[in-house]
């Protein structure tokens, strides 16, 4: 028996038309280039995104086409998350901090017809415009310079009214986004989301036990716009009605302070590093930020040290762990106590908020080793593998990629973790991370986030360096705090409690900062070439 219930499609389209209706008079702020601020309101939005939907379809867009998006987070790129897809077209951002080859590569191998581009990016498409096979460049003019010949300006493109447009009939599984993976080895990949997969993660983020995002927000999201659509908060922020701020490109701790104070933010996210900023900013003078006192920060990207979280809980900020992937779109995990938890000890409760968490409705997990499916037994390390409506069944164009998705239907993440009989996942490393000595694995996140407890230490990043005996053996790589003091011996000694002897690394580099990826996270690959020949040369063998 069938229900009978209608069949409405899942669309970007009802969240944008629900936006322009019910939340008009809603803020959206934005941080522009030169420090000035940028106001208006969801109606605005709503009528602006339509403009640009309109435009794009005069202009040739057909349904399925690609246009790129070459951005910082600011009103035009949410115009475009939004204006894009609702002409039937997949909005696809790049990421800037890429290299500019491989942006040539990402845009053209997504086939991106148009592209919009911020004026204060201009140099940087210039290094690789030559390259790119898009048919169309619009301009957003945010400094007032002159646009380039060639290109239009984004104002007069979306300058007609669009009163009279009409969506396309669109399928909810039909493509709305694109982002490709920056991938630390190979080739980036492209996931790409369909209408029904973004509405439905929307849902999902805004359930009051996951991100608990509601119309009472103002959000400021850190995390790019061009990283996993900013985690999803423009599509859930959106739906619900939320105020939106966002930095342009003013990333430092001090800017997004001062943003967080001037719009009184209750909601931010990002990668544990900016954080980690964030809170030497707020040590030195703890009572300079009239911060709201509802301010909850999504730390996710990469592990959350649990120091941190306790360093947080110091000023009255509440740091919610959370874990996911471009493939993910991102949300999986979620670290919030069961109610039952909060009655046991302040250690026991930081212990599971530093795990990643308890997985999102509708997103299934498993750990799998060479033994099969593992035990929830808090123990058994394995790989994490995930499946649900919005994790990728497959990579765009990738069919040499197949290997990441299993025959029985689940997406490998390459994240090696446990779970808990609670049901908490905990990641340990990535495959690629991992440690392994003399058969044995060791959980270089551990040990990163034991050695970022210790009072002097502002980063640290644990690596396998090769060795004659055991294989690989982990060697800790330190950047200490600003006039702070530390001896290989002391940061040894304080991990020696927390771990079995033959986890403790053979050693603690110091150095003055740690390679990042373009999405702020640690580059242990290049740590690891780097320090390949460590175990040799501290034994005082000339490395082959
Ligand atoms: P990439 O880092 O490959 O560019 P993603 O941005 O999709 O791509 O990152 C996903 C990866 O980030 C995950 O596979 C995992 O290794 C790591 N990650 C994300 N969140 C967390 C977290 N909370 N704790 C530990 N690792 C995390």
């Amino acid at each position: 028996m069938k229900g009978t219930m209608m069949h409405y499609p899942l669309t970007l389209m009802h969240l944008l038309e629900r936006a322009g209706s019910l939340y008009g008079s809603v803020e959206i702020v934005s941080r522009m280039p030169d420090k000035s601020m940028h106001r208006y309101t969801y109606a605005d939005f709503y009528r602006r995104a339509r403009s640009l939907a309109k435009a794009l379809q005069k202009a040739g867009l057909k349904r399925g086409d690609r246009v790129g998006t070459l951005m910082w987070n600011h009103y035009v790129h949410l115009e475009a998350y939004f204006g894009i897809p609702a002409a039937g077209g997949v909005l696809h951002t790049l990421n800037l901090r890429l290299h500019p080859d491989e942006i040539a590569y990402i845009a053209n191998h997504a086939g991106d017809r148009f592209l919009i581009v911020d004026d204060v990016l201009l140099p940087l498409l210039q290094k690789f415009r030559d390259r790119l096979k898009v048919e169309r460049i619009i301009v957003v003019s945010l400094t007032g310079q002159p646009v380039p010949e060639g290109m239009e300006e984004y104002e007069s493109f979306i300058a007609e009214p669009a009163e009279d447009f009409v969506y396309p009939d669109l399928d909810e599984e039909e493509a709305a986004g694109m982002c490709y993976t920056s991938g630390t080895t190979g080739r980036p990949k492209g996931v790409v989301y369909s209408h029904r997969s973004l509405v439905l993660h929307s849902f999902a983020s805004a359930m009051a036990d996951t991100l608990g995002i509601s119309r009472h927000d103002v959000v400021l999201p850190v995390v790019p716009m061009f990283h996993v659509n900013a985690w999803g908060l423009p599509f859930t922020c959106t739906m619900v009605g939320a105020k939106q701020v966002f930095p342009g490109p003013h990333l430092d701790p001090v800017s997004l302070l001062e943003l967080f104070k001037g719009e009184q933010v209750t909601f931010t996210a990002g990668v544990p590093t900016i954080w980690l900023g964030i809170l030497q900013v707020l040590e030195k003078n703890p009572g300079q930020w009239d911060l709201n006192p509802k301010l909850r920060m999504v730390v996710g990207g990469a592990a959350a040290p649990e120091s941190l979280i306790r360093a947080f809980d110091r000023h009255n900020l509440r740091v919610v762990h959370a874990w996911g992937m471009t493939e993910t779109a991102p949300l999986g995990t979620v670290s919030l106590l069961k109610p039952h938890m909060e009655s046991l000890s302040v250690d026991e409760q930081y212990a599971y908020r530093a795990k990643q968490g308890l997985p999102a409705p509708f997103v299934e997990v498993r750990i799998v080793n060479e033994q099969g499916v593992a035990p929830h037994d808090g123990k058994t390390m394995g790989e994490l593998q995930v499946r649900g409506p919005w994790i990728a069944a497959d990579y765009y164009n990738r069919p040499d990629s197949r290997d990441s998705f299993t025959e029985d239907g689940w997406f490998r993440t390459g994240d090696v973790a446990t779970i808990d009989p609670e049901g908490f996942v905990k990641i340990t490393d990535r495959t690629k991370d991992l440690i392994k000595s003399g058969g044995e694995w060791i959980s270089s996140v551990d040990l990163e986030n034991a050695l970022m407890g210790h009072p002097a230490v502002a980063e640290a990043a644990v690596i396998a360096v090769p060795h004659p005996k055991w294989q690989e053996r982990p060697l800790a790589v330190v950047v200490l705090k600003e006039g702070a003091r530390a001896t290989e011996e002391e940061l040894i000694q304080h991990l020696a409690p927390r771990f079995a002897k033959w986890w403790l690394p053979d050693g603690v580099v110091f150095v003055k900062e740690i390679p990042r990826t373009s999405a702020g996270k640690f580059l242990k690959a290049k740590l690891r070439e780097q320090f390949k020949d460590w175990v040799k040369e501290r034994e005082g063998l000339r490395p082959d």
